[in-house]
């Protein structure tokens, strides 16, 4: 699936937007600060001054008092960087500022795509552009363990939702914490409104900020998608570019599976994503209402041997937190 001209032109726009707002906040900071800080623009007509002279010298190859100007620009440098400090600016507040600081706002490292151009491009194949907005009501520090009743205990292991949303919450942690040293997989399951979507949003928004190529689908949503790549327009392509990203991005998300119509095409994709993410060391994060039992019952013996062998189990547990949300007594 790869990107239409009008698609890469609009990415590039938002890169173009980007440099230009970011461009103008700076042109704001520079007035904000020669208006309050005179003493910094002194330093810097100094710093300026020295640096002609250093030309000058240069020119008349003069060893000694080049090494002599340097050091006094450098003590310039750090006094005007003191300046801000001591009056609560960061020191960098008079850098140029980037949004993505590995391309600086181009979409491109050494002629490859960011990681930043990657996203944009997953949001714009997939109509994902909301995830960002999205997610940024839910992480972890957002995230409410007083939803979770000590009292209710279940009956099997005899543990309390509290504690068992505690473990589930540190091992999303954990994942996150690890993603780039080790090669997990995550299913989370338990009944509706236990806060398995929430915990995956926690994990998406985590690994987007720290630069990670992220898809999250409903299981509806991915079966959709994928039906359309298959029987609709590009249906004439191989698999392998139409897939490409569903494959390859650093984490997939599957919310919701098991809520979708199963048959025996969801059957056979949903084994297609799980296999080909694990021969790719490429981690997949699921969440579901049903038990793995059902798991079984539902997709095929080798889908359900691929995650019980390959990935954490968590189960949720305790009363609907959406109702309770909604009743405004938690
Ligand atoms: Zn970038």
């Amino acid at each position: 699936m790869a990107l239409t001209n009008s698609q890469y032109d609009a990415i590039m726009r938002i890169y173009q937007q980007r440099q230009l707002h970011n461009h103008a906040l700076l042109l704001k900071r520079q007035e904000e600060i020669a208006k309050k800080l005179p003493a910094y623009a002194m330093l810097k007509e100094e710093i300026i001054s020295l640096s002609m002279s250093e030309v000058k010298r240069q020119l008349l190859s003069n060893e000694d008092s080049f090494i002599d100007t340097k050091e006094a620009i450098q003590s310039l440098k750090k006094d005007r960087e003191n300046l801000l400090v001591s009056n609560g600016y960061p020191k960098d507040y008079l850098e140029e500022i980037y949004t993505c600081k590995d391309c600086q706002d181009t979409g491109y490292v050494q002629g490859r795509k960011c990681h930043c151009f990657r996203q944009a491009e997953i949001e714009m194949l997939y109509a994902q552009s909301n995830i960002q907005a999205l997610l940024k009501e839910e992480n972890f520090d957002s995230f409410e363990l007083d939803y979770y009743s000590k009292d209710y205990v279940d009956t099997a292991t005899g543990e309390n939702a509290y504690t068992v949303a505690m473990k589930a919450y540190d091992v999303c942690y954990g994942f996150v914490k690890h993603f780039d040293l080790e090669f997990e997989n995550l299913l989370l399951y338990g009944d509706v409104g236990v806060g398995k979507t929430f915990l995956t949003h926690c994990v998406a928004n985590a690994l987007l900020e720290s630069g990670h190529s992220v898809i999250y689908f409903t299981g509806h949503q991915l079966f959709d998608t994928l039906a359309e790549q298959r029987f609709g327009t590009a249906s004439s392509n191989s698999i392998p570019e139409a897939y490409q990203h569903i494959f390859q991005c650093d984490l997939l998300i599957i919310d919701d599976l098991g809520t979708e119509m199963t048959n025996s095409f969801s059957t056979s994709q949903l084994f297609l994503c799980i296999n080909e993410r694990f021969l790719r060391k490429k981690s997949t994060m699921i969440s579901t209402n049903l038990s793995p039992r059902n798991i079984l019952d539902t997709y095929s013996e080798r889908t359900f041997s691929r995650i019980s062998g390959n990935y954490k189990l968590l189960k949720l547990i305790g009363e609907d937190i959406r109702m309770k949300k909604r009743l405004g007594n938690a």
